[in-house]
């Protein structure tokens, strides 16, 4: 491709120096590249040796490429900070993550309930639906997706968070079967107390006025 240069068009060539023996002459185009440029003066097409190389040209595209190699740059410097606040924030994550892989989703939770359920025995739908509410409000809170069981140390990580922090379990579906059938029998007790309050309540108004 020819290169303009005040007003010559110039292009590299290569020529033979016409030597039998030469390597460079049988084995490749020749010797160079030389530049030549060719132009029109009055009429006549003119020739010009240019050297061995373009010194002109090659610091213009030198120009233009310096800003670019600069942009490079701090692109690729951007992109390692980047990378290192990318790093930081995965290390960062890496905890939770792990954590929701040994915690329980609801699904799990419904599964131990419906066993602890079966082995209960004979209780009422009521003390059981309220049961199950106050589990799965203390397990998930507002609407995690997994308890949040681990939050202790040691061969014991698991505490519950119904009877606090002297109830600490070796896994988490342990503590979640033992702190139901805490919770049924609570609300057995807390059910039965109020119909018994209920009994005398209604006791005393039906005979208070004899006393
Ligand atoms: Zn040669």
């Amino acid at each position: 491709m020819a290169v303009h240069i005040d007003g010559w068009s110039v292009v590299p060539q290569y020529r033979k120096c016409g030597k039998g023996n030469c390597k460079v002459c049988h084995t490749g185009k020749g010797h160079g590249p030389y530049y030549y440029g060719t132009r029109l003066q009055n009429g006549k097409r003119c020739s010009k040796y240019f050297g061995q190389s373009l010194p002109d040209t090659q610091d213009d595209t030198q120009d233009e490429i310096r800003p670019l190699q600069q942009e490079l740059a701090e692109a690729k410097r951007l992109i390692a900070v980047l990378q290192a606040e990318n790093a930081t924030l995965r290390k960062q994550l890496q905890p939770t993550s792990v954590r929701a892989a040994e915690e329980l989703s609801q699904a799990d939770v419904e599964q131990i309930w419906a066993r602890v359920v079966k082995n209960a025995g004979d209780m009422s739908e009521n003390v059981l639906q309220t049961a199950y509410s106050s589990l799965i409000r203390g397990l998930f809170g507002k609407g995690n997706t997994y308890t949040r069981l681990h939050t202790g140390r040691g061969g014991r990580p698991y505490v519950c968070p119904f009877r606090g922090p002297r109830f600490r379990y070796k896994d988490p579906v342990r503590l979640v079967e033992t702190a139901a059938k805490w919770i049924i029998i609570n609300e057995q007790i807390r059910q039965d107390n109020k119909a018994e309050l209920r009994k005398k309540r209604e006791a005393i108004e039906r005979y208070g006025t004899l006393i």
